[in-house]
């Protein structure tokens, strides 16, 4: 079978082993421009689910733009509607502008990453998504399970898998993840053979050097067993439900006294930040 094929298959059967999505769902997709979120926006608005695109404007220099210019034209040419918010009209700055007077001691990521789940999920609760999808791939979830392994943190791996399932909450949108089981190869393929506009470089903002120590151990890994991601996750998934069982008291939610979004503390890490 030919390997655009064989991919698609591969996301089709994602979806229908983990009962990801259906068709009756209001699908947003969190939308970088990158290769992975434009992939499966692609693939679910071709596999004929409801979807919309709800981009987050960083105001990253140059990389913002470029992506949300791709994004655009994307969205144009395949008729699918394009929603965009960004940091400074909501938060007041750009990333780097807010990391610059409120976060000195926060990586860009983890910023940016705190910033966007937050906007990302209010929004697509505005728009009336029932699941919001993000273009998370199998190196993102095993880069992710060793970096909690590593820093101690194994609360945060509650999180993952191909469906959020830690909280039921009317202000949660649940999150999903069709790629799980594709490699970073295999999207970058995909992307490069439907010859789309597509900024392939890492972030310029991404100064995450653990992440990128983490990425090349696995490397080095995979040369031993090819086939060790796939291993891992799924031996991490037969572990998952009596994880998130047995910390389920630890899950109480609660609503933000600033802002009223759902948080793990009487004030979001957002506010935290922000205020
Ligand atoms: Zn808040």
């Amino acid at each position: 079978m030919p390997f655009l094929k064989l991919f698609e298959n591969k996301v089709k059967n994602t979806i229908k082993e983990f009962k990801l999505l259906n068709k009756k769902d209001n699908v947003v997709v969190a939308c970088s421009g990158g290769k992975d979120s434009t992939t499966i926006l692609y693939l679910l608005n071709k596999f004929d689910y409801n979807v919309q695109a709800l981009f987050i404007d960083t105001g990253i220099p140059h990389s913002s733009e470029e992506n949300r210019n791709n994004l655009q034209d994307f969205c144009e040419r395949y008729g699918i509607k394009l929603n965009v918010v960004s940091l400074k009209e909501e938060y007041g700055g750009t990333l780097g502008e807010l990391r610059a007077r409120k976060a000195n001691n926060l990586t860009n990521c983890a910023l940016c990453g705190i910033l966007k789940r937050h906007l990302l999920n209010e929004k697509a609760r505005i728009l009336g998504a029932t699941k919001l999808v993000t273009g998370h791939n199998l190196n993102d979830e095993v880069e992710n399970i060793l970096l909690n392994i590593f820093g101690g943190n194994m609360q945060i791996s509650l999180g993952l898998g191909p469906k959020s399932g830690v909280t039921n909450d009317k202000k949660f949108v649940p999150k999903v993840k069709p790629l799980y089981y594709c490699t970073n190869e295999e999207t970058k393929n995909y992307s490069k053979l439907m010859n789309w506009n597509i900024v392939y470089c890492d972030c310029p903002f991404n100064y995450d050097a653990f992440r990128k120590i983490v990425r090349k151990i696995i490397k080095r890994l995979e040369l031993e067993d090819s086939m060790i991601k796939e291993n891992m996750i799924k031996n991490f998934l037969k572990i998952l439900p009596e994880l998130r069982k047995s910390n389920l008291n630890n899950y109480s939610i609660f609503y933000c006294s600033i802002c009223g979004e759902p948080s793990r503390n009487n004030k979001c890490k957002k506010c935290e930040i922000l205020n």
